[in-house]
């Protein structure tokens, strides 16, 4: 079975800021499980190493072009068979709140160095130059923090194979060319054929150009990316490497993200049982300051605060969804003009809206549990994992038709209802109307109890796990080391 160095910026339940972590928390156990030998290297950020359980340092690596020496502390992803190692060098790691922002929420000024400093350890790992016993076949790794590791690796004449995911096309890591000088990188990565964007250093693109396979984290997306709505700049660079860039779909942590199980419920509930759902409904109500009316439609939102999840469109859309026979519960943390419109919307409402301003992962699980419908008007959304965390509650998604939840929500209308498909609605336009609209028509399946069972029965009854998805992972990393080993001495 192939040896998988997974890098990665992001862990649940160590560190996570947003799918991403999620999904680099519940792939590798879904690959062991399948028997691929993944490890994981991440950072030791302070929150990495309060969650970690035990460590034992087991390392050191040093860095010459970055004049750095960190540990290695090994440990486990906790609850699970997958091997953990923490890159530890606490100058550029040991800090509170946020991977990524300061407590301002401004990007920590020495990014660049922190994730050219992973990258540069996930490559002496991969060389086997570490004295880790243990040296991978497949360096896989996830968006722009880990893309310079297929850029230094692929110049070696005998290495490994490199997976690059795209979780997220729009966040590249972007730098100026001053950055680049400091970080003593290769000379030759810096052209249009490297790392080099429009005069600026693309970590983005290392991963893009340089891996042997690229994937991102849904089929539609995999097609949007490479159209100039959705490239970022970069459609014509994955246009030209299609022949080996692929979608698959991500899973879902079906132990954490289940609604029989789930502990942080007042009422755990199947689909058997799922009028029990209407507990968590009571509890959430009363707990956001709701009036408990157990008939009014609850929609819920759970996000980051910013464009891409299409929150200024729900704003847009307050004054009419407020004439409807709804009740509103949000949670996110993100833009401070989003979180300062939500916060005033709600105390002009207190009966209709509430606004929960922050991180709360437990929060996040009961608003999946206790809402009627979730909302996502997302631009964009590569994936999307709420979509599915509500379908599997039977929470019935209202989404926009784009990447990964139009690969995943089935809207209601008249044929789909009869096939049985249908889990949810969709609309079309990124628009206040379109919005408005899509939600008039979740209100009216609301009002038919068995028209709305048949949505909640076709989302809790789909398998969202990593079954499909993470098999394919492995396939994948199967055709890339048997590839090797076919090709020629
Ligand atoms: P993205 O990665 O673009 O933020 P996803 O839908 O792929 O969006 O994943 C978001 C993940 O982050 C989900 O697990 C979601 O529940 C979680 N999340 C986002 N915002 C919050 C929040 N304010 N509190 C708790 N969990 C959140």
């Amino acid at each position: 079975m192939p040896r998988v160095l997974f890098v990665t910026s992001e862990c649940y339940p160590l560190i996570k800021t947003g799918g991403l972590g999620d999904v680099c928390g519940s792939l590798p156990p879904a690959l062991s499980a399948l028997g691929v030998d993944v490890r994981v290297l991440m950072p030791a950020y302070r929150a990495a190493l309060a969650h970690a359980g035990r460590l034992q340092r087991v390392a050191e690596i040093t860095i010459p072009e970055m004049g750095v020496t960190a540990g290695v502390l090994e440990g486990q992803l906790p609850d699970t068979h997958v091997g953990l190692w923490l890159l530890d060098w606490p100058a550029a790691y040991d800090r509170s709140g946020n991977p990524y922002l300061d407590s301002s929420g401004t990007p920590w000024s020495d990014n660049a160095q922190r994730f050219a400093l992973l990258a540069r350890a996930a490559v002496q790992i991969a060389n086997g130059r570490v004295g880790l016993a243990w040296q991978p076949e497949i360096v896989h790794a996830h968006d722009w923090q880990t893309g310079l590791v297929p850029a230094l690796l692929a110049p070696q004449p005998v290495r490994p194979a490199t997976v690059f995911t795209i979780h997220n096309l729009a966040y590249q890591g972007l730098f100026p060319y001053e950055t680049f000088r400091s970080l003593n990188l290769p000379d030759s990565l810096w052209s249009i054929g490297g790392v080099e964007f429009y005069s600026l250093l693309s970590f983005m693109k290392g991963g893009l150009t340089f891996a042997d396979r690229i994937t991102t984290v849904s089929p539609n997306y995999a097609h949007e990316i490479q159209t100039p709505a959705f490239g970022c700049g970069l459609d014509g660079l994955l246009g030209a490497r299609a022949d080996v860039l692929r979608g698959i779909l991500n899973g879902i942590d079906h132990e954490t993200w289940n609604p029989a199980t789930d502990p942080h419920l007042v009422q755990p509930f199947t689909f058997e049982h799922v009028e029990d759902k209407k507990a968590n409904k009571h509890s959430l109500q009363i707990q956001l300051g709701l009036p408990a009316a157990s008939t009014l439609p609850l929609i819920g939102w759970v996000g980051r605060l910013v464009e891409q999840k299409g929150i200024d469109l729900l704003l847009d859309a307050l004054p009419e969804l407020l004439r409807l026979p709804l009740q509103l519960a949000v949670l996110g943390s993100g833009e401070a003009r989003f979180e300062q419109a939500l916060r005033t919307a709600a105390l002009q409402a207190p009966d209709r809206i509430a606004a929960v301003i922050g991180y709360d992962e437990a929060l996040a699980h009961r608003i999946e549990a206790g809402a009627d419908i979730f909302l996502m008007p997302s631009r964009f959304e590569p994936c999307g994992l709420n979509q599915l965390y509500s379908l599997r509650y039977g929470t019935v998604p209202i989404v926009h038709r784009v990447g990964g939840l139009a690969d995943t929500v089935i809207d209601g209308n008249s044929e789909n209802l009869r096939n049985q498909r249908a889990n949810g609605v969709v609309f079309d336009a990124p628009e206040a109307d379109a919005l408005c609209a899509a939600v008039k028509r979740a209100l009216a399946l609301y009002r038919e109890p068995t028209v709305w069972r048949s949505l909640q029965r076709a989302g809790m009854e789909h398998d969202y796990s990593w079954r499909h998805s993470a098999a394919a992972y492995r396939d994948l990393y199967r055709e890339l080391v048997d590839g090797r080993m076919a090709r020629p001495a």
